[in-house]
């Protein structure tokens, strides 16, 4: 890091003198590199006794189920769901530390947008009180890959969820512009102010707030979505009014553009 500021600059443009302070920050870049493996060392390890837990959550749900104890079943179902959100949120620590060092890989493929669409609402839907509408035509085939598309479509609208705790339904909505497919998910919630619209695509970035600070949160779901959109070639951007609502789009082009 070399931090200058020019002084004095003669008549024709030539900088006189220089003056600066030099940091060496190597010790930091290894510091960093340091906390990602870590994170995902420890985010790795923390993976493989929470897939037993789901496992016995389920079974012990099946079991109490079969014996008519549906208040108990019910515990462990609400046990089975804290698992996945576990495993949601360790699953983006290792998402992260594989990005930072350039090591995520995407497993590109054609895919049917409209059916990535239909069968990921399709599932969120059962685990949310919130009504998702859904508007689709066929918009045609995308080359991505489309087991990380469903994970940023799943993070659109579970944010969508989220952030919207009093509203009953949230918009989701697809269509062709020019060479490109659009995803749209709208809510009616919290919103946000229009300086942070940008920053929320940042790592570990949360919007500040009375509001926001009861939602809990990583602050790298938009980040990793945002970086697997980018590295498909498309662009990931929201539209928000505070106390409103939110709008998270994103674009990913399309191999074979649809002829009406
Ligand atoms: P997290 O939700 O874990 O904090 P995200 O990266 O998904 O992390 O989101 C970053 C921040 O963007 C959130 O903390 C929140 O402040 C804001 N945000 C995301 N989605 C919405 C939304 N639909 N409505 C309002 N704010 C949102």
């Amino acid at each position: 890091w070399f931090l200058t500021r020019a002084l004095p600059v003669l008549k024709n443009g030539e900088v006189l003198k220089w003056i600066g302070t030099s940091t060496d920050i190597n010790e930091f870049k290894n510091l960093v590199t340091q906390k990602d493996t870590f994170l995902g060392i420890a985010s790795h390890e923390l993976k493989t006794p929470l897939t037993s837990l789901k496992l016995y959550a389920q079974v012990l749900e099946r079991m109490l189920k079969k014996t008519g104890d549906e208040k108990n079943a019910e515990f462990a179902k609400k046990m089975d769901l804290q698992v996945v959100k576990l495993t949601s949120l360790i699953g983006d620590l290792l998402d992260v530390t594989k990005i930072n060092s350039g090591k995520i890989h995407l497993n590109e493929s054609d895919f049917d947008f409209e059916k990535l669409v239909l069968e990921t609402v399709e599932e969120l839907q059962m685990s949310t009180l919130h009504k998702i509408k859904l508007k689709t035509e066929n918009v045609g085939t995308v080359f991505a890959d489309r087991e990380r598309i469903s994970q940023v479509i799943t993070n659109l609208i579970s944010n969508a969820i989220k952030y919207s705790p009093d509203a009953v339904e949230i918009l989701v909505d697809i269509k062709n512009e020019g060479n490109f497919a659009i995803f749209t998910v709208e809510d009616f919630g919290i919103g946000m102010p229009e300086d942070k619209k940008a920053k929320v695509f940042e790592q570990y970035y949360r919007v500040s707030g009375d509001e926001q600070n009861t939602f809990p949160g990583l602050g790298l779901g938009l980040y990793i979505a945002a970086q697997i959109v980018e590295r498909s070639n498309g662009k990931i951007w929201v539209e928000s009014t505070l106390g409103k609502g939110s709008t998270f789009c994103f674009s990913l082009p399309l191999v074979d553009r649809k002829i009406n």
